[in-house]
């Protein structure tokens, strides 16, 4: 029998040599191991290598040594000053303006500790979303794909910027918040307008990071009713007017001084728009004028032929509109537009996976019944959206027969027990790891009962919602990775709300 026994060559903290002894003889392997890896305190977590490799298959420049590129490319501005590598992510902030500049952010231990996460294929700080997708075969919705054709700069600049500064909006949709909508805010939640903490300073430091960028893309709110966009756009054009500018619009707003705007700067454009009949539209984008709307669909997607820049339709999927999806395809193959379909999984009323099981079928049923022509590269772009949406709505519909019954989590123990059964069931996660996970959360479970009064921890479960799919997720996620002392202020946090 061979005999096989490994050597660690160390050469610093890098990459060292791993060599094999066999029968006396010694192989150099060509495997690269990190000693950090071996020792540093944080343990991982990583996909098994079988959905690595499934997952490498579908990524459009086939395998890639990292998992994901956004928190080496990218970097997301959202509310409250708060940075993540990306919208999918905002459990795991990197940092926050103005406490910290941009730089520090970028540059930050909170970013590397990310780094460090994707690099051992971990996917559990946070990036819950694409775990799921990457576990359920979803492929196409994984957002890490969005990142794997952008540029890795050498100098380690992002190469992409996002924005989602403000929430001023003109419109109040029903499956919208006051996160993104200042109307909403005000007049359906009654609260005080969102601080907005990004001043002139903010644009000003961001100029130093502009020569590097490929693309930055702008969120609302309404984006053009934003008016430090306008400022931004015009550093922009100062030093880098090469940079792809996306723009993600409601597309009510379409002024004169926009218009002029528009003929210096190459916009990008993605318009959200849910439905093609007036009454359903209007009932979901509330304000929104359906005729007024129609127009200036034509007026973008003209200009956008003109610009040789990208024109798209967003459309939320909902319960509202969800016998309408077949014809979205038509209208967006008439217009040679990709379609994007949004999963609604908030507020509950119009969220498809909320629907029954009979609903669910009748809708399956429903959707499964047509065919689209896939002649041209944005029809079978098209076809595949649609064919992907209808993928996520038979999951949902698999599993509505075997929801959660609210009425059996009574108690928090209920509760435990269901995330530490979960974390068991983990398929995507290494056995080997799995009893040290539940270690922790069992230790950190302990210490919340023994500081944390009954009643607060009723509180806490008075607050969860038993069918959000990232419940489970979310907790054992928190439960894991904070301490004790970050739990119960995050916990203080929510019960506050
Ligand atoms: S893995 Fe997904 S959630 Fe995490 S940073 Fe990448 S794109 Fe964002």
């Amino acid at each position: 029998m061979n005999q096989q026994v490994s050597y660690l060559m160390a050469n610093g903290s890098e990459p060292v040599l791993l060599l094999h002894k066999q029968d006396n003889r010694i192989f150099e392997s060509t495997v690269m191991f990190n000693l950090k890896k071996l020792f540093s305190r944080e343990t991982y977590n990583p996909l098994t290598p079988e959905l690595m490799r499934e997952y490498n298959q579908h990524r459009p420049l086939g395998p890639q040594p990292y998992l994901c590129y956004a928190p080496f490319k990218s970097i997301y501005f959202g509310h409250g000053g708060k940075a993540v590598a990306c919208c999918y992510n905002r459990n795991h902030v990197l940092g926050t303006y103005p406490q910290q500049s941009i730089k520090q952010i970028w540059l930050g231990d909170e970013a590397n500790k990310l780094r460090e996460y994707i690099k051992h294929n971990d996917l559990s700080l946070g990036c819950l979303g694409c775990k799921q997708h990457i576990t359920s075969g979803n492929f196409d919705a994984v957002k890490t794909l969005q990142y794997d054709e952008r540029t890795l700069n050498k100098n380690k600049y992002p190469s992409v910027m996002e924005f989602e500064l403000s929430n001023v909006c003109n419109l109040e949709c029903a499956m919208c918040n006051g996160n993104f909508s200042s109307l909403i805010r005000a007049k359906r939640e009654n609260l005080p307008p969102l601080e907005i903490p990004y001043n002139t300073a903010f644009v000003d430091q961001l100029e130093e990071f502009i020569p590097y960028l490929d693309e930055v893309k702008f969120y609302g709110g309404e984006p053009f009713l934003v008016d430090i966009y306008y400022d931004i756009w015009e550093r922009i054009l100062k030093i880098n007017p090469k940079v792809r500018i996306s723009v993600q619009t409601n597309g009510t707003t379409l002024n004169s001084r926009l218009k002029d705007l528009m003929e210096g700067i190459d916009f990008h454009i993605n318009v959200s728009f849910d439905s093609l009949k007036k009454e359903v539209y209007e009932e979901i984008r509330r304000n929104a004028v359906y005729e007024r709307v129609r127009e200036n669909i034509n007026y973008f997607r003209e200009y956008c032929s003109r610009k040789n820049t990208f024109f798209g339709i967003s459309v939320c999927a909902m319960q509202q509109n969800r016998m309408e999806l077949p014809e979205f395809i038509n209208f967006c193959n008439g217009l040679d537009a990709p379609v994007y379909f949004h999963t609604v999984l908030y507020p509950e009323h119009c969220s498809i996976r909320n629907l029954s099981a009979t609903e669910l079928d009748e809708t399956v049923d429903f959707l499964k019944g047509f065919s689209f022509p896939e002649n041209t590269p944005v029809q079978k772009k098209n076809g595949q959206h649609y064919h992907d949406l209808l993928n996520q709505i038979v999951q949902w519909q698999s599993k509505a027969t075997r929801r959660i019954d609210v009425s059996s989590i009574k108690t928090f123990a209920d509760l435990e027990q269901l995330i530490i059964a979960h974390v068991q069931n983990d398929k995507s996660s290494v056995e080997e790891l799995k009893q040290a996970r539940i270690e922790k959360i069992e230790a950190n479970l302990q210490n919340l009962k023994a500081r944390l009064p009954a009643e607060m921890l009723n509180q806490l479960l008075g607050r969860f919602d038993i069918n959000d799919p990232f419940l489970l997720d979310n907790a054992s996620f928190f439960l894991e990775k904070l301490s004790v002392d970050e739990l119960i202020a995050r916990y203080n946090e929510v019960v506050q709300k």
